[in-house]
């Protein structure tokens, strides 16, 4: 993982089979090919990690989890640990989505011990989620909340793993609903971000910071020309080739 890279993440959720994913993928390579400065990572569903490493293979396409586990083995039904998402090819772990948050019920607490667990290994990265929900947003518990998200992971960071740890930025309003942030409220919660960072960690300047949110090929352009935004973390437009190839050549773009 190059930090100063634009990035472009597909999270593909509950979506795209293996062969789906084999398919979109092939198709894929074609745009993906074209910027060496731009990260272009995708994270499927885990019954279509091993075809996608597969249809990757050869290509600069990283291949992440949507999830993992804190132990690298044990009776934890239903998880996957670091160490056998490396071996089956994949160099990031997505942790803490705001699907996993609300939907699921992970807390602070837990997301933070999953992704402090997956850096012990050194072949993960991982993606670590925050956002508010519009209820906190309108009482104006924006930047506390996103402290409080960050605080325990900042603390326990090691300088190991500061080059393997991105932070995506993804107000819980605007994932799946087609309402992007503005771009002032971005490029507010990125600064915070990055000042939170400066008040933990002094020897080296803050990790990317992806912004997430009903991104498409659309809004994208304006998003990526924040500086304190360093590409994104896409659900929907990930599913399609060309809005995902779109996306990848605006960063590519961007990156010039
Ligand atoms: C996401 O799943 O992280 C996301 C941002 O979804 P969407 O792009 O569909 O809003």
């Amino acid at each position: 993982m190059n930090q100063s890279d634009t990035y472009v993440v597909g999270n593909w959720k509950m979506n795209l089979g293996p062969k789906a994913g084999h398919d979109l993928l092939q198709e894929l390579k074609a745009h993906a090919s074209n910027s060496t400065s731009t990260a272009v990572w995708v994270a499927p569903p885990a019954t279509s990690i091993s075809s996608a490493v597969q249809a990757t293979a050869g290509t600069a396409v990283a291949v992440g989890a949507q999830n993992v586990h804190w132990e690298s083995q044990g009776a934890f039904t239903g998880e996957l640990s670091a160490p056998m998402l490396a071996e089956s090819g994949c160099s990031f772990a997505i942790v803490g989505h705001s699907e996993r948050r609300h939907i699921f019920g992970e807390t602070d607490q837990l997301i933070t011990k999953r992704a402090l667990g997956a850096l012990a290994n050194s072949a993960i990265s991982i993606i670590f989620c925050i956002g508010e929900t519009l209820e906190q947003r309108e009482s104006g518990q924006t930047t506390e909340l996103l402290r409080t998200q960050l605080e325990q992971l900042f603390q326990e960071l090691s300088p190991a793993d500061y080059s393997r740890t991105i932070i995506a930025y993804e107000p819980v309003w605007a994932i799946g609903t087609g309402r992007v942030a503005g771009l002032t409220e971005i490029q507010q919660a990125h600064a915070d971000i990055i000042s939170f960072w400066g008040e933990k960690v002094t020897s080296t300047g803050c990790p990317p910071i992806l912004y997430g949110g009903s991104v498409n090929p659309d809004n994208f352009t304006e998003i990526i020309s924040i500086p304190e935004v360093a590409g994104a973390l896409v659900g929907g437009a990930s599913l399609s080739v060309e809005k995902f190839g779109e996306l990848i050549a605006i960063a590519a773009e961007a990156s010039k």
